[in-house]
């Protein structure tokens, strides 16, 4: 048998092939070194990004910032990532961020963007302790907004901080935002008006899984906003997507999607 055909051989052929003479004589190994048995971050990667443009080409857009969210995921998962050569990264816990955040833990041009439920007393802790924070994609109250603002002048950030209005786009209250219509407004106009240290970036939704009009309902949000600040739809940008339904995402406009498990894996919500 040669090698090529040894290295197409399917998953379910391993153990007869464990079993035979050949794997003694090191063509085994060679076949398990060729096709490891779990893709790497890589790989993962690679792949996304391939499915990410795909979807973009099919609905003639271009292709969105992909957010590897690499939340319960240890700091050697991102660094796999970051050596494929990937910068952005959503993160949703603060502890957790602050910990990959610690000068020597990762590389310091690592792009964060927290995507998880910020309190206003967490706010500060969150800026002073990640310098490389470029995004918060969860803002649903004026008081965040100002709280952040504040922060950020405090931190002596020498940019401003992307912002990005995080809408309820599913009626389901728990995942937090604003509804979608004059709150939503109102808060754009705070940001954009009386946040100096804030750039309105644009907005954010989860949506319900599998309800891609979800997503409809923030680029008509998002329509709005823009219209009432004298804005092109163009300058504010849609975070919008995870593993589950990116691709309806970017056929409705996403210009960044948030996808943790396709890149990282399953997460394992027993150990949180
Ligand atoms: C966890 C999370 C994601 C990623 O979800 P996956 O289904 O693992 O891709 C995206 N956005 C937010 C806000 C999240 O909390």
């Amino acid at each position: 048998m040669r090698v090529p055909t040894l290295v197409a051989l399917s998953v379910a052929s391993r153990q007869t092939l464990l079993r035979s003479p050949l794997y003694g004589r090191g063509l085994g190994r060679l076949y398990f070194s060729a096709v490891p048995e779990e893709p790497t971050i890589d790989s993962r990667l690679a792949s996304v990004r391939e499915l990410l443009e795909q979807a973009a080409h099919a609905s003639s857009r271009p292709a969105p910032r992909l957010v590897a969210v690499s939340k319960m995921k240890p700091a050697e998962a991102v660094r796999d990532a970051y050596e494929a050569g990937h910068r952005d990264f959503g993160e949703n816990y603060i502890q957790e961020l602050l910990a990959k955040a610690e000068p020597g833990v990762l590389p310091a041009d690592v792009r964060w963007r927290f995507i998880g439920l910020l309190q206003s007393n967490k706010v500060k802790k969150l800026v002073e302790g990640v310098p490389n924070l470029v995004a918060v994609e969860t803002v649903g109250s004026e008081k965040l907004a100002r709280k952040l603002d504040g922060a950020c002048e405090g931190a002596k950030r020498e940019t401003p901080l992307d912002v990005f209005i995080q809408v309820d786009t599913s009626g389901e209250e728990t995942k937090g935002g604003v509804t979608p219509g004059a709150e939503a407004v109102a808060l754009g106009r705070h940001i954009a008006e009386g946040c100096p240290r804030l750039r309105l970036a644009g907005l954010m939704t989860i949506g319900a899984p599998g309800d891609a009009g979800c997503f409809d309902t923030l680029a008509a949000c998002r329509d709005e906003i823009a219209g009432a600040l004298g804005l092109e739809a163009a300058a504010l940008e849609l975070s919008m997507g995870m593993s589950g339904d990116f691709e309806a995402a970017i056929e409705r406009g996403s210009t960044s999607v948030r996808v943790g498990t396709s890149i990282f894996g399953a997460r394992d919500y027993s150990k949180k």
